[in-house]
């Protein structure tokens, strides 16, 4: 088979800007050092392209979901380094983390004595303080179960840091006291909105994750993190409309005079829903509307602003990620996470 062509949609991770944010957060997490969540494929850019990045620019501590998505992880940095948020659920994951050398989080007693059953050794612990996720609750901290582990770093994990709510005060008070009743080397409650919340939610180690890519959960961090992620599509078509013609799925948009579109193939596959119709596309700073409905792999462009555009030209997603949140109804973790592998991936 000849080599694939180009395709017609590119995303371009901006590499400094990902290696600045990450030492951003290791800054603002003043004595604690900064990790890096890398789930999910490092929020949908790409864990090949964005690991080695974190890497070199100091992290130590990288976090996955699930144990699926520890390979690829470890194609560029030690087992030691990596830990499995969703702990170990059957005997197989047990005995896979302890195969490979990576921390299981364990998450509840019963995991706790799946993983002393498989053999044990050095792993993490999740503590919930109320998000009621995972974790074990504060007053199962001294059963046997958990009195076994060895356990490197006592986690928790906050379920409003993104507000000024009070329950991330509640959180760290139920944090700091089940740290002193859990033996543990090392204790971690901030995420990257966490971060901005100051000194006393940083312990020892931070877990940055959407800030990481560019998001910008809490005003504190908006002159700091910059964007990551720059979505592009080509024209791959360009046409005349009649007034009256109307364009898409369900023709939910008339052309009121002769205007001149263009259209993009994107679609649900790439994460553009529908709920994306009031966004704006550009090019070169001039704003080229969403025309109709998003349908199916096509997006119509109105090109009226941009007559100098043409087939095979690319115009720039909008991914200014509060922007685009606020315009979509899609919150800036959906943004990243959902945009699919038909973008070829750019570095610059
Ligand atoms: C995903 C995750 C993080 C990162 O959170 P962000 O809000 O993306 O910074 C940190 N800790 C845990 C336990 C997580 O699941």
């Amino acid at each position: 088979m000849p080599d694939l062509p180009p395709p017609t949609l590119r995303l371009t991770i901006d590499t400094d800007a990902l290696a600045q944010n990450w030492r951003s957060l290791d800054a603002m997490s003043g004595t604690a050092r900064a990790g890096a969540a890398v789930k999910a494929n490092c929020y949908g850019l790409g864990v090949d392209t964005c690991v080695p990045i974190l890497r070199d620019a100091g992290a130590r501590d990288f976090f996955v979901a699930h144990w699926s998505e520890v390979p690829p992880v470890l194609r560029h940095v030690p087992p030691d380094q990596v830990a499995v948020l969703h702990g170990v659920v059957t005997r197989e994951e047990a005995d896979f983390a302890r195969a490979m050398g990576v921390l299981p989080v364990i998450d509840s007693l019963r995991q706790a004595e799946i993983w002393q059953a498989a053999g044990g050794g050095p792993c993490h612990l999740m503590v919930d303080t109320g998000i009621n996720r995972l974790g074990i609750r504060p007053d199962e901290a001294r059963s046997d179960a958990i009195r076994a582990l060895d356990i490197h770093a006592l986690l928790s994990h906050l379920a409003c840091a993104d507000e000024d709510s009070a329950m991330n005060t509640s959180q760290l008070h139920a944090f700091e006291s089940v740290r002193e009743r859990i033996p543990h080397r090392i204790a971690s409650l901030a995420n990257s909105a966490g971060i901005a919340l100051g000194a006393n939610y940083h312990y020892d180690l931070t877990r940055p994750g959407l800030a990481l890519y560019g998001g910008i959960p809490r005003p504190e961090l908006r002159d700091t993190i910059r964007q990551v992620a720059r979505p592009e599509a080509r024209l791959i078509a360009v046409r005349k409309l009649e007034r009256g013609d109307t364009v898409g799925y369900n023709a939910l948009f008339t052309a009121p005079d002769a205007m001149r579109i263009g259209i993009v193939s994107l679609g649900y596959a790439d994460g553009i829903l529908r709920s994306w119709g009031d966004a704006v596309f550009t090019h070169d700073g001039t704003d080229l509307p969403i025309l109709g409905r998003i349908s199916m792999d096509m997006i119509a462009l109105d090109l009226g602003k941009a007559p100098e555009l043409g087939e095979g030209d690319w115009v720039a997603l909008p991914y200014d990620l509060p922007e685009a949140a606020s315009r979509t109804g899609l919150s800036q973790y959906e943004l990243l996470t959902l945009l699919g592998n038909r973008f070829e991936r750019a570095l610059t």
